[in-house]
């Protein structure tokens, strides 16, 4: 049985910013990293935007390259799941058989795709996109595509339909809601960013749902509960994720909408942190409970995880960002993004580039999403933790 101060266990981006954390506090405590990948971490928002899009290479998405883990002293078990997780023993054990005990556990397990759960979900041309394998699957894939369905219209569907686009490659997208990315923007800018996807010939099916997967030689035949068939040389799912919890479950963890933990990023047990996709945590900035599955938060909780593991005692009060790319639309946003709260859209060029402000009943902001309006992070997240309530006059020109 093999013993180290720290084990992490997932070699995603909170995983390696807790490595980070770590060190920064403690430069000589033993470190194993656990991950079920093959590959070295890497970042994810290229897979469904910049390898697409040919800006990058698979070589330039490595969070860190392979020498960092040994400068770092951190030794690696890539390819390998933790299925066990006793507490009490302050003990993992592998899918090989191998125990490892530790002082302190980080869990950065992330979260896996959901599924279809209808006839011919599971079946081989049926992608479900988040790993780097998946990446390569679809490239290979494209050499021979002519058409694809996307299903979903969230984030990772709207992503991938334009880097599909951009690659000559028919897309036809169907996704329940009227718009796509509905939950994020307010009528108005889904209506015109729909538009514009339809303007680059992306077939829009709104309002619908596939019901079953029928394989055809090479080609797949989705039918749609409105009566439609679609027809592509692959399906492409990206309807969400859920949180990889299991082994939390196991070491009998508090688990609800992910891993609880507390301020300090620890979970019921002590010596056991979460962090990232994974992790359900009071949200000081906001007031709440929630998980955040976004880049920028894996970083920043990743990384006060490790540091509190190495007994810095810090609060994760971090306000963390978000972003993304679909088509000419760029945007970051900060905060709760929601549209069903109250907005407020500040165009400084209508329809393309403006402040887009979600406001509590009281009037305070809640979110801002900063539509190809850069370097105005900061200010937003003034608004949204200074709590003043703002009429929607007041808020024009606020930002940008
Ligand atoms: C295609 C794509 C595009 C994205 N684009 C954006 C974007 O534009 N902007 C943005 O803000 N965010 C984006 N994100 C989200 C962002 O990448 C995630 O929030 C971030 O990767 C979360 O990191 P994580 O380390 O918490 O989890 P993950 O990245 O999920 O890493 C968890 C790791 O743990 C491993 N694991 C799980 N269970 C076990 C186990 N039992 N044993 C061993 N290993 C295990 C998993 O295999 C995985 O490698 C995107 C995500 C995807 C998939």
């Amino acid at each position: 049985m093999e013993e180290y101060s720290y084990i992490i266990v997932g070699s995603g981006l909170a995983g390696v910013s807790a490595i980070k954390g770590i060190r920064s506090v403690d430069k000589s405590g033993t470190i194993l990293m656990v991950g079920e990948e093959v590959d070295f971490p890497y970042n994810r928002p290229p897979l469904s935007k910049d390898l697409l899009l040919e800006n990058k290479t698979v070589d330039d998405i490595y969070i860190e390259d392979e020498n960092f883990y040994e400068e770092q002293g951190v030794e690696m078990e890539l390819g390998t799941k933790i299925v066990d997780l006793d507490p009490e023993a302050k003990s993992i054990q592998s899918d090989n058989g191998a125990t490892y005990t530790y002082s302190k556990l980080l869990l950065a397990t992330g979260g896996y795709p959901r599924k279809l759960d209808i006839p011919g979900g599971k079946l081989k041309g049926v992608l479900y996109y988040r790993y780097l394998s998946d990446y390569r699957n679809l490239d290979e894939q494209l050499e021979v595509s002519d058409h694809v369905v996307v299903v979903g219209g969230g984030f990772i569907g709207s992503e991938l339909a334009a880097g599909l686009t951009a690659n000559d490659v028919g897309v036809s997208m169907v996704f329940p809601e009227n718009y796509l990315l509905e939950r994020i923007f307010p009528e108005e800018l889904a209506e015109t960013v729909q538009q514009d996807y339809r303007h680059r010939g992306v077939e829009i099916i709104n309002g619908d749902v596939p019901n079953s997967i029928v394989n055809e030689d090479s080609n797949y035949l989705v039918e749609t509960s409105e009566g439609r068939s679609l027809e592509g040389d692959l399906v492409i799912v990206g309807i969400g994720i859920s949180p990889s919890v299991e082994l939390a479950k196991k070491g009998d963890l508090d688990v609800s909408d992910g891993i609880g933990v507390d301020r300090y990023l620890q979970t019921t047990d002590p010596n056991i942190y979460a962090a990232g996709d994974v992790a359900y945590f009071p949200y000081t900035a906001l007031g709440n409970l929630t998980r955040i599955e976004h880049w920028d938060h894996a970083i920043k909780q990743g990384k006060n995880a490790g540091r509190n593991m190495a007994g810095s005692g810090e609060v994760y009060d971090y306000l963390p960002y978000f972003f993304s790319d679909l088509f000419d639309y760029g945007f970051e946003a900060v905060g709760e993004v929601d549209s069903s709260l109250d907005t407020y859209i500040d165009w400084k060029e209508e329809g393309k580039k403006g402040a887009i402000y979600y406001l509590s009943e009281e009037g305070s902001v809640r979110g801002v999403l900063l539509l190809g309006l850069w370097g105005k992070k900061k200010a937003a997240r003034k608004l949204i933790t200074e709590q003043k309530t703002f009429t929607k006059i007041e808020l024009e020109g606020g930002i940008g």
